[in-house]
C-alpha cells in the first residue's frame, strides 16, 4: 500500500485558495445576529485549507461597498508578535487574528452603508491578479481557486466586469466556486459553470461551515470522486446596457454586441444609428388592406 501511495504524495501540488468575502452583510443577517457565526466559519474554513497539506497557502480579500482589499496575507512589517494558545500551530494562529482584524478594519471603516452593492467584481479581479503573480513566480505547479462568499443577491450594475473575471478565469484553468447565503446570485452561478465551479446556495447559518468543507474544501482533482449536491439549472440571463436589469429577450447591437431591453436608434456604446422600420405594423397593414380589398373585387 505504503508504495502505491509514496507516488501521489510526490506529485501533491500546492494549492492557492482564495477567499473573497462580501462584508457588506445583508439586514437579515444583521438582524438575525449572525455575521459572527458566518465569520467563525470563514476562518475555520480557512484553517481547514491550510491544514490540508503544508503546500496550501491561503488568500483572503475583504469586498466592501467602498473598497475592494487582500486582507492577508499582510506585509511582514505590520505583522505583530501572535502567541498561539497551546496545541495550535502557529501559522493558524497567525492566520486567524490577522483575517480578523483585517475584516474589523474594513467594515469599521464605513460604517452605516450597507444598502449599496460590494465590490465584488474588484475582488474577485484582486485576487485573480495574486494568483496569476504567484502562478508566474512559482517553481513547479500551482493550482489557483477562487470561492466567492456572498449574501448581497444580484450585482447586475457589475455585470460586465463580472464576465470579464470568469473568462479571464477560465483562461487561466482558476475555478470560481461560490457560496450565497439567502440570496441567490445568478451571476456567480454562471461564473461557476464557465470556469468549472460549484455554486451553492446555503441552506442555513447554522450548517455553513458543514457545507463549505463538504462542498469547496476538497479541489477540483477530488470533487468528480465525491458525492456532492446536484447543479442547479444554469440562470443564464444577461443585464441590459441601458438599465442593468436582467433580461431573457433584448435587442443586440449588431456592431458592438450590446444589449438593451428597449429599441434605441442610437446605439449608446457605439453610437451607430440604427432604423426602425416598423416590419410587424408594416406587414400587419398590408393582410388587412389585402383582406379588405377581396369583397370589392
Ligand atoms: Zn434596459
Ligand atoms: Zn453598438
Amino acid at each position: 500500500m505504503g508504495s502505491q501511495i509514496q507516488p501521489e504524495e510526490e506529485d501533491e501540488v500546492s494549492e492557492l485558495l482564495a477567499v473573497v468575502l462580501d462584508t457588506s452583510f445583508n439586514s437579515a443577517l444583521i438582524k438575525e445576529k449572525n455575521v459572527g457565526q458566518l465569520l467563525d466559519a470563514v476562518v475555520i474554513f480557512s484553517n481547514a485549507h491550510l491544514m490540508n497539506s503544508s503546500k496550501n497557502t491561503l488568500a483572503v480579500v475583504a469586498c466592501h461597498p467602498h473598497t475592494a482589499k487582500m486582507i492577508y496575507p499582510v506585509k511582514k512589517d505590520s505583522i505583530q508578535n501572535i502567541r498561539p494558545p497551546d496545541a495550535q500551530m502557529e501559522i493558524l494562529a497567525h492566520a486567524t487574528q490577522v483575517i480578523r482584524d483585517g475584516i474589523k478594519e474594513v467594515v469599521t471603516s464605513w460604517q452605516g452603508v450597507y444598502s449599496i452593492e460590494p465590490l465584488l467584481t474588484g475582488g474577485m479581479a484582486l485576487a485573480l491578479c495574486y494568483i496569476a503573480k504567484r502562478m508566474a513566480n512559482t517553481v513547479g505547479k500551482l493550482n489557483g481557486r477562487i470561492l466567492v462568499l456572498s449574501s448581497s443577491g444580484e450585482s447586475a450594475h457589475q455585470y460586465l466586469n463580472f464576465m470579464n473575471v470568469f473568462f479571464a478565469a477560465q483562461r487561466k484553468a482558476i475555478v470560481v466556486d461560490s457560496c450565497v447565503i439567502q440570496n441567490d446570485c445568478g451571476l456567480l452561478q454562471q461564473g461557476a459553470d464557465i470556469t468549472g465551479g460549484n455554486y451553492l446556495k446555503a441552506p442555513s447559518i447554522a450548517g455553513l461551515l458543514e457545507y463549505l468543507l463538504w462542498v469547496f474544501l476538497p479541489p477540483k482533482s477530488l470533487r468528480a470522486k465525491l458525492v456532492l449536491p446536484k447543479p442547479d439549472v444554469v440562470d443564464y440571463r444577461t443585464a441590459c446596457f441601458c438599465h442593468r436589469n436582467l433580461i431573457e429577450v433584448g435587442y443586440v447591437c449588431s456592431v458592438c454586441l450590446s444589449i438593451f431591453c428597449q429599441f434605441a436608434p442610437i446605439c449608446s456604446t457605439c453610437q451607430t444609428h440604427f432604423k426602425f422600420i416598423g416590419f410587424k405594423q408594416s406587414m400587419v397593414k398590408k393582410k388587412e388592406q389585402k383582406s379588405l380589398q377581396a369583397p370589392l373585387l
